[in-house]
């Protein structure tokens, strides 16, 4: 493991070498200080790595490829669903909700300076598939539609799902996926959770599976409890649900990371609703071309 920059938080993450026949670096944006150390340590150098296998497309896992393509011959490799992110900008955009919004130019400014490159990735993988160096592909949509966890030895690591965090404030994210994601992944057997963010986990990783499941339903309950009979805007009722823990939000020191979140947080009450709907919990309703959630009794 080589622990991400900055706690491993956005726009960092942890990354994991694997040094076997192949030399295997995972999701590796843990900072480029840190991994030439890690490498060294190894007596390896970046060049020397063949594979980079990445657990979805969000930058704080993908932005150095691009950097360690220029200094190895690694081939780069991500699913299918995943791939078009990283080969058209656009699309990558469109996925975080930032096209045709104020917040656009300062997204795609943080990642020129952090060094993503569209269009470099080598090959996909598919679910079950068998990698190099023996990793087991399991597809885990959810997070973002082509999220997957690579498993070896009862060791999975597992990108962003880190038994912690559920986090779906993608346009592409899917409060459904994730939690058919969770079922799937409470059949293997796991010993070692390897994640992205925050800590390893290898302790009761049934229970923890479950508790995370557990983290979706109270989420969606609370949305669901907190949104009004009377139609309401997905913008005004996000805000409304943000006032409860404004606190947390006030604290936030940049006027713009509190946008962000905002941002976030309101694709993500989107996902819950659009949940929610299927469930037949909740409606929406177009008055005068503007879109309403309203909850059904
Ligand atoms: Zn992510
Ligand atoms: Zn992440």
């Amino acid at each position: 493991m080589v622990e991400g920059d900055g706690k491993a938080l956005f726009p960092f993450c942890h990354s994991y070498l694997y040094d076997g026949d192949e030399f295997i670096a995972f999701d590796p944006q843990c900072g480029k200080g840190r991994l030439k150390l890690a490498m060294k340590n190894l007596e390896k150098s970046i060049s020397d790595i063949d594979f980079i296998y990445n657990s979805h497309f969000h930058l704080d896992h993908t932005a150095m490829n691009a950097f360690l393509k220029r200094k190895s011959n690694a081939e780069i490799m991500i699913h299918e669903a995943d791939r078009i992110a990283l080969d058209d900008l656009d699309v990558y955009v469109k996925r975080y909700g930032m096209t045709d919004n104020k917040l656009e130019p300062e997204w795609r400014e943080l990642l020129k300076n952090l060094g993503f490159k569209a269009g470099i990735v080598d090959r996909t993988f598919k679910d079950g598939e068998i990698l190099p160096g023996g990793f087991q592909v399991i597809h885990t949509p959810g997070h973002a539609p082509g999220h997957c966890c690579f498993y070896k030895s009862e060791i999975l690591i597992s990108g962003d799902i880190d038994l912690t965090t559920p986090w779906v404030g993608n346009l592409s994210s899917s409060v459904a996926d994730y939690l058919n994601t969770i079922d799937k992944l409470k059949k293997f057997e796991i010993k070692l959770v390897l994640p992205g963010h925050r800590q390893i986990v290898s302790e009761k990783i049934p229970e923890r599976l479950e508790s995370f499941r557990q983290r979706f339903i109270n989420r969606e309950t609370k949305i669901l409890n907190a949104l009004p009979s009377e139609p309401i805007t997905l913008d005004d009722f996000t805000k409304q649900l943000f006032q409860s823990y404004s606190e947390s939000q006030r604290k936030q020191p940049e006027h713009t990371q509190a946008q962000f979140a905002l941002h976030f947080g309101i694709i993500s009450t989107l996902n819950y609703l659009k949940h929610l709907e299927t469930l037949g919990k909740v409606q929406n309703i177009v008055q005068n071309g503007q879109e309403y959630w309203v909850r059904l009794p």
